[in-house]
């Protein structure tokens, strides 16, 4: 694991310890929504409190403050999001936005939780646009666009988006959302929490302190003539029974759900023991998903063109007659010198066609099931990747590092060789 780089602090404007902790907020919080960053952390160690930002997937060390300035940034950041600045005792969460110098708002999500040698305070930057973000956003191809589609434009199933954690699976809703929101369908979310507002959709918030859960909501929701439901998290077995119900009764229901792959997903929801043939005959499709950083087009530098690059026939059919190839970072002030440009998605789409669906209902595992979706034509996030590296969208490093597999190895070797 490489050691975090260090960013130059001057990139912040102004001489930050002199000045008050809500001057360098602002100042941190108009930096990073400038530059991809999507959570802040202010952590108290022993001897000082670190700034740290995660920027394109990848935890960056911004400074080190001095314990009192940086317990003071802590405090304004708590208090202005209404988790109690002087509570570093209990965790506590809250929202609230800064307003930059230009003017601009930067809303933001915030959870402290106490540490050894004090609190943990997380800022979970919104991307205000994100809620008016089209498929397109995504980064996906457009064959990926296409299958993305094709699987919205069904009138009811079940479509289940799965990853791990902060694998972008809410930003695959959203934009789904946005693509079914053309005033022709009445559209019902139920969040946890509503991350963005999004103009004409009913979003609904769960609220556990008055015991009103996924289920219960969903229950109401289905009341109200939905064409379109979203729901946050599948995570027990109530609320995967009351979408499946939901899917099964007319609805297009969108729903995420923790798991590794697109095949897994199919598991986690039996492991929530929905009966198998319910659940078959309403799964449409399952978008399995990571999110990889693609190269800046700007400092991009080819090292290696070749066909032996690719050993997977399906890879390179999706390459189409483009000769693989292997790119290497730089870095400009473009990219902000990180030779990449922003995180997109790097997803796994299977769907369910009759074979798939007959394998669920015999209880074929998870091995079986993604075999049969591989002939059926689903690339892997395996092949996925490879195809990105392969076209130069981003490196083999970087897609090794989100995902493991023997041909990722194996150009990630050929990198290093003509490095
Ligand atoms: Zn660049």
């Amino acid at each position: 694991m490489n050691k975090p780089a260090i960013v130059e602090f001057t990139e912040i404007e102004g001489e930050t310890e002199l000045a008050a902790p809500e001057t360098y907020a602002a100042l941190l919080i108009d930096w990073a929504a400038d530059r991809h960053v999507s959570d802040l952390f202010i952590s108290d160690d022993q001897r000082s409190v670190t700034v740290s930002v995660r920027r394109l997937g990848r935890v960056e060390l911004v400074r080190r403050l001095a314990k009192d300035y940086g317990n003071r940034l802590q405090g304004h950041f708590r208090a202005i999001s209404g988790a109690g600045a002087g509570d570093a005792i209990h965790p506590a969460d809250g929202r609230g936005v800064v307003t930059s110098e230009d003017g601009k708002d930067h809303e933001f999500r915030l959870s402290a939780i106490p540490t050894l040698f004090g609190q943990d305070v997380t800022v979970r930057l919104f991307d205000s646009k994100r809620g008016d973000c089209g498929l397109e956003s995504l980064g996906l191809d457009d064959g990926e666009v296409a299958a993305l589609k094709r699987l919205l434009d069904q009138p009811s199933g079940l479509m289940l988006v799965s990853g791990p954690v902060a694998s972008g699976k809410t930003c695959t809703l959203y934009s789904s959302l946005h693509y079914l929101n053309d005033g022709t369908l009445k559209i019902h979310t139920i969040e946890d929490p509503v991350e963005y507002a999004i103009h004409g959709v009913q979003q609904t918030q769960v609220n556990l302190r008055a015991k009103l859960d996924f289920s219960d909501l969903l229950t109401a929701v289905l009341r109200h003539s939905p064409d379109v439901i979203m729901i946050g998290e599948i995570r027990d077995a109530r609320s995967a029974a009351t979408a499946v119900r939901a899917g099964a009764s007319g609805q297009l229901v969108l729903a995420t759900v923790h798991a590794d792959s697109a095949a897994q997903a199919i598991n986690t929801m039996l492991q929530y023991e929905t009966n198998p043939t319910f659940l078959a005959r309403t799964l449409i499709g399952v978008v399995n998903q990571r999110l990889i950083s693609k190269l800046c087009l700007d400092c991009r530098q080819e090292i290696w063109a070749a066909d032996d690059l690719c050993r997977n026939e399906r890879v390179w059919q999706k390459l189409g007659g483009v000769q693989p190839k292997l790119h290497r970072k730089v870095g400009c002030p473009k990219c902000y010198e990180t030779g990449f440009s922003s995180l997109n998605c790097l997803p796994e789409i299977m769907c369910i066609d009759r074979d798939i669906e007959q394998a669920i209902i015999h209880g074929d595992d998870a091995g079986q099931i993604e075999q049969i979706a591989i002939d059926h034509g689903m690339l892997s996030l395996a092949d996925a990747a490879q195809v990105r590296v392969l076209r130069g969208d981003t490196t083999a490093s970087e897609a090794c590092r989100v995902i493991e597999h023997p041909d990722l190895s194996f150009l990630v070797a050929k990198e290093r060789e003509l490095r």
